[in-house]
């Protein structure tokens, strides 16, 4: 790592961070951009994102993220693969640490996101990544071909991801915990009306059977009323329960809510209580979540960046 001192680091490369990197970069910021473990964020493993202003006709998820991270290129935004292990906010400039050494930089702009949550159920964790157990259908769903799958939750996710393994799988369950779907009424629309998907109500996971045999068996769940449970021969698992923000890092040096997600201060959504430090995106919104909110976070943060540093010096 350089131990020159940066105008601007963000930290993340999803929406939020990548907006963030475009109007920091048109700023002549020249940002430095941290890309964590999943480049381009949450989006690049969603298939078509059909709400995104300005695509009349929908925008592969991946493609869409490709996009920004070519404009904040073209502005001279300039990217790095790593990941925060901790920060520094005690002197400034502040000083990110990773693995491989230390970044110095004068603002910050925290866009780290949120990852899915698991259920926490025997079986979940053995067989999670490549043994049957996903928390993505548009990365594991085209192995799932004419197989009966799962998937747990009740979101617009969960309703989405179900929609998508019914291109490949022959039967989809869709367990929920509830007999009401979280999901938009369009989406659970879709959802309950589609030949391929079988509605498990009011029914939870207990446990995902095969852990002996190293891949998926089946998954036992639990009617919540009834108390009865069953078996669903299912080959493949899939979560879509929700996320939990990546704020670990940052732990104690920054105010968050019972849930980990960062609290801007009063006033700003972007501003935190460190001078200099802002955050973005899905790490500090638990309400709206979308991608085009996150964008508009990091719009925020970035303009609040580049008046922090006009004001303070670089
Ligand atoms: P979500 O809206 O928080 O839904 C999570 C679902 O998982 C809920 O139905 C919840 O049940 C269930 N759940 C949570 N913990 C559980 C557990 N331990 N066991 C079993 N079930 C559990 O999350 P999301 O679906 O990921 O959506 C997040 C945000 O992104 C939302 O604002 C959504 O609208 C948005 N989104 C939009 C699109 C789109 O517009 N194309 C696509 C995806 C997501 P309860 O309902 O009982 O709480």
């Amino acid at each position: 790592m350089s131990s020159s001192v940066e105008n601007v680091v963000i930290v993340g490369s999803g929406c939020a961070g990548l907006t963030a990197a475009i109007y920091t970069a048109r700023a002549s910021l020249s940002p430095l951009v941290l890309e964590g473990i999943q480049p381009g964020g949450q989006l690049t493993t969603t298939s078509e994102v059909e709400n995104y202003p300005g695509f009349p006709e929908g925008i592969d998820g991946f493609m869409l993220m490709d996009n920004l991270r070519k404009q904040a290129s073209r502005f001279g935004a300039r990217f790095v693969s790593g990941l925060v292990q901790t920060a520094d906010f005690s002197t400034q400039p502040r000083v990110l640490k990773l693995a491989d050494g230390e970044i110095h930089t004068h603002a910050l702009i925290i866009a780290t996101g949120a990852s899915p949550r698991l259920a926490g159920v025997p079986g979940e964790k053995e067989l999670y990544g490549g043994k049957g157990v996903s928390t993505c259908a548009t990365c594991d769903g085209a192995f799932y071909r004419n197989m009966d799958v799962a998937i747990i939750g009740g979101g617009d996710s969960a309703c989405e991801e179900a929609l998508f393994l019914t291109r490949f799988a022959s039967k989809v369950y869709l367990v929920h915990r509830r007999d009401t779907l979280r999901a938009s009424k369009i989406m659970a629309e879709r959802t309950t009306s589609h030949p391929k998907i079988q509605m498990v109500w009011n029914s939870v996971p207990v446990e995902v059977l095969g852990v002996r045999e190293g891949s998926v068996s089946g998954l036992k769940v639990r009617n919540v009323k009834t108390a009865v449970e069953s078996v669903l021969a299912v080959k493949g698992v899939f979560l879509a329960i929700g996320h939990q923000p990546n704020t670990g890092p940052f732990a104690g040096m920054l105010k968050t809510d019972a849930n980990g997600y960062f609290l801007p201060e009063y006033g700003s959504q972007a501003r935190t209580q460190v001078p200099g430090v802002f955050v973005a995106g899905d790490c500090a919104d638990h309400l709206y979540r979308q991608a085009i909110t996150a964008a508009g976070m990091g719009c925020q943060a970035a303009i609040e960046a580049e008046r922090w540093l006009a004001e303070h010096g670089s």
